[in-house]
């Protein structure tokens, strides 16, 4: 029984040596060194190319390394073979401490005492509570749960907008394309955590700023499409949007004529909110690769359909 590792060389080892010692009968191979390609019945990788795919003719499962899969070309692999994303407390916890660093940057004027320190201003503003502001999460899966429920902690007032209506203790939910415009009115700072699909490409709009309180901030941590560049600078010069915290930009890595790199408004980080942690993401992968063993259910399986 092989397992084939294609993914992120750097953490490679921390992998191996996990199923080394936790799985001895799987055959844990690493790319390149992979050996049979026609022994290989599980395959974890961030890219399924068609032409590498077709190589494994006994695949059974792919698992993606990332939570997100809007890269992967879902036609490439065999509708039979279930395409299980990543979805461990690293990745979460790394997210929950990003967006909970971006929002409390963002409420205690954090980056306004950066300029003013750089111009050796000293201007105490005024520090209003926590309940004084509302976060909105675009996107009530495991990761925007998980955000909100660590926000919820701080005291903010909370909301979140999905596709189908999830209830959360201390958040005001709504749902579907008909509440997105009540559910913006509220925000004021708005967290994108939304799956790429045709639904939701491009949905950080012009029509989306302006249905927020004037002066609201954005944090992408999403995907970098999601975004219409064009509008959020448009949003920003003209004073309806106060800040744009981005971690994720279209294309990846940004080019350096990109407006955003010079833009006083907008902060950046090379898509680093989170990421797969193979101390936490290997012995998830582990149990659910037992679990398809044994003929049960697998968890993470994505929705081909959905695109998420
Ligand atoms: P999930 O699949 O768990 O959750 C996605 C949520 O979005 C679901 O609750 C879903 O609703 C909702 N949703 C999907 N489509 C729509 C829509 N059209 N309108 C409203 N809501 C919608 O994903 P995760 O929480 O694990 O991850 C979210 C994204 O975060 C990933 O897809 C990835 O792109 C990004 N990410 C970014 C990272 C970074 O470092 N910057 C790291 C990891 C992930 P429903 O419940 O009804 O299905």
């Amino acid at each position: 029984m092989s397992i084939l590792y294609r993914s992120d060389a750097a953490r490679a080892a921390a992998w191996a040596n996990y199923f080394a010692e936790h799985a001895p009968d799987l055959d844990f191979r690493v790319w390149p060194d992979a050996g049979d390609l026609d022994e290989v019945e599980y395959l974890i990788a961030w890219q399924a190319p068609a032409e590498f795919i077709v190589t494994l003719p006994r695949l059974k499962v792919f698992f993606s390394s990332g939570a997100g899969v809007d890269h992967v070309d879902f036609s490439a692999v065999p509708a039979h073979i279930p395409i299980v994303r990543m979805v461990e407390p690293g990745i979460i916890n790394g997210m929950v401490e990003y967006v909970s660093l971006a929002v409390l940057a963002l409420h205690r004027d954090f980056f306004d005492y950066v300029a003013a320190k750089a111009a050796r201003v000293w201007d105490p503003l005024e520090v209003p509570p926590a309940s004084a502001r509302t976060i909105g999460v675009m996107g009530m899966g495991a990761l925007g749960c998980a955000v909100l429920a660590r926000l919820a902690s701080y005291g903010f007032r909370l909301r979140g907008w999905n596709r189908s209506l999830r209830e959360m203790d201390g958040v005001e939910g709504f749902a579907g394309p008909d509440q997105l415009h009540t559910f913006l009115e509220g925000c004021d700072v708005l967290v994108c955590l939304l799956p790429l699909t045709p639904a939701t490409k491009g949905i950080l709009n012009r029509e989306v700023f302006s249905a927020l309180p004037a002066g609201a901030a954005l944090i992408n941590v999403a995907r970098g499409p999601h975004l219409v560049d064009a509008d959020l600078l448009e949003a920003l010069d003209s004073g309806r949007l106060s800040r744009a915290i981005l971690d994720v930009t279209e294309p990846e890595p940004l080019p350096v004529e990109h407006p955003f790199w010079a833009h006083p408004r907008v902060f950046l980080t090379p898509h680093v909110a989170s990421m797969t942690q193979p101390e936490s993401a290997a012995p998830i992968l582990l149990a659910n690769l037992r679990r398809h063993q044994q003929g049960e259910p697998l968890s993470d399986v994505i929705d081909r359909s959905r695109g998420y």
